[in-house]
């Protein structure tokens, strides 16, 4: 039973490092991120709501993400662990999280915080913008973004630092380097070494 965080500003690559440290260890990767982008493709209402805050670098409401990923977290698959990418965002979201876990008598292992500098993270998601074409890459948006987690989300890596849970992984360097240095980091803790 593993339970971790991946917590690090727009670009850092989370998204990235999540759906490989999903595999190594074998537990689903739950990204708020791109459960929205679902939506906004397939439509939905909460697509609808989604998309017209995303479009603006802020942050959906704490009402409709915690309880999508509440649901989400119930789902049998998490039953053996998860890595959630990009939740918990907010000191609220923190709250709710913490909240689930107690009721069911279980916590975090680690939060992962993965470390790159703004200019990296700007020419990263400039170039993501092209390849992908993602609305809210476009610079005044990115800027935005950095600004959001700067003020509501970088202060929860103080919380978990509280609790002795903070790893910090340096974001730069190639995707295989990155994820090696999060694999032995968590290996040193005794995290995942059963699954590897
Ligand atoms: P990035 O890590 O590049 O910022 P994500 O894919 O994690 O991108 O998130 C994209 C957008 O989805 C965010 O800017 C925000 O609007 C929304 N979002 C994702 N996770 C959350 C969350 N936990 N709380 C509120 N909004 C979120």
């Amino acid at each position: 039973m593993t339970r971790l965080l991946l917590i690090g500003p727009p670009g850092a690559g989370k998204g990235t490092q999540a759906a490989r440290l999903s595999e190594r260890l074998a537990i689903p990767a739950v990204s708020t991120g791109d459960i929205f982008r679902d939506n906004v493709r397939g439509g939905t209402e909460l697509g609808v709501l989604a998309k017209s805050f995303m479009d603006r670098g802020e942050y959906v409401p704490d009402s409709v993400t915690n309880d999508l990923v509440m649901d989400r977290l119930e789902a049998a698959d998490a039953d053996s662990g998860f890595l959630l990418d990009g939740y918990p965002r907010t000191t609220d979201q923190v709250r709710e999280l913490d909240e689930f876990l107690a009721q069911r008598g279980e916590s975090l292992d680690a939060v992962v915080q993965l470390t790159a500098d703004t200019d990296e993270t700007v020419s990263r998601l400039l170039r993501r913008a092209k390849d992908q074409g993602r609305s809210d890459d476009t610079e005044e948006v990115i800027r935005h973004r950095l600004d959001v987690y700067a003020a509501q989300t970088a202060p929860l890596i103080d919380v978990y630092a509280d609790r002795g849970l903070v790893i910090r992984v340096d974001g730069l360097g190639s995707m295989d380097e990155v994820t090696d240095r999060i694999v032995d980091a968590l290996e040193r803790r005794g995290i995942g070494a059963a699954a590897l």
